[in-house]
């Protein structure tokens, strides 16, 4: 079963295209990283699949369980409750952190396992504290992200995710509004993510680190899904003249 499928996505801002015939598969425990041009439709595209956004056509379905796309199925799952049932399955992390600047850390990683998953307090800090030990920050449990450096907000930010015990993550940019000297003790987390068989989608500038952890390698491009090959593939022999164009920019 794919863990994640989308057939035919079709996406428009207004008059703006933004996703068009987005067709994607992502077996359990693959890694597969997006790269292109700004204004692509990465971002949209990881915001559909984590329910963010919603597509105006298309099918996406997670674990092989459709996701809803229209606002009534929405609406109605919350007035039956359980309009989290399938959405936690997915864990997304963002290229700002998204931190709740007045919760510490550890505050911050505990807060959707009790509010989202009932989780008793205690059980959910023992779980905080392990994935902090994992991420490496476990000293700085009781620091407010104003606090702490951009490499450690991002971890932090991955616990947060990872405390949700998702089946896929989403990382959009993840190193992307890091000094330069922070990037690699993110990408080093997310390295051992990927040895952990964990499904992750992973949206990078970082062509190295996408060669590297890729399972396979998308490139988007205007709305439009170019290539999806083997990282090898896309590096060193793509199809398409417009991967090479951008390659040659940023490498
Ligand atoms: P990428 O992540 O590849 O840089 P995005 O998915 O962020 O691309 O954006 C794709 C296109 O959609 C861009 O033209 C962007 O301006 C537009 N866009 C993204 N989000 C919105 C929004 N909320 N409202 C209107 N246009 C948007
Ligand atoms: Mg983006």
């Amino acid at each position: 079963m794919d863990m994640i499928r989308v057939v035919n996505g079709y996406k428009r801002f207004g008059k703006d295209e933004v996703l068009k015939n987005i067709n994607l598969e992502v077996k359990k425990g693959e890694v597969v990283s997006i790269i292109g041009p700004s204004g692509s439709g990465k971002s949209t595209l990881l915001r559909c699949i984590s329910r963010l956004e919603k597509m105006d056509d298309g099918i996406i379905e997670i674990e092989g369980v459709k996701i809803d796309n229209h606002s009534e199925g929405g609406i109605l799952r919350r007035l039956k409750g359980n309009s989290n049932k399938n959405s936690s399955k997915v864990g997304m992390v963002f290229q700002n952190f998204n931190l709740f600047p007045h919760k510490t850390v550890l505050e911050n990683i505990i807060e959707a396992p009790i509010i989202v998953n009932k989780m008793k307090r205690d059980e959910a800090v023992e779980i905080a504290e392990e994935l902090l030990k994992k991420v490496n920050l476990f000293d700085k449990k009781d620091f407010y992200p104003s606090k702490i450096s951009g490499g450690q907000k991002q971890r932090a930010a991955i616990a947060r995710a990872l405390a949700m015990k998702p089946d896929i993550m989403l990382l959009d940019e993840p190193t992307s509004a890091l000094d330069p000297e922070l990037v690699g003790e993110v990408l080093n987390v997310i390295k051992d993510l990927a040895k952990e068989n964990l499904t992750m989608v992973i949206v990078t500038h970082e062509m190295a680190f996408a060669r590297e952890v890729s399972d396979r390698v998308i490139f988007m491009d205007r709305g439009e899904i170019i290539e999806d090959a083997p990282p090898e593939k896309i590096f060193e022999n793509p199809d398409n003249q417009r991967i090479r164009a951008f390659l040659s920019k940023v490498m």
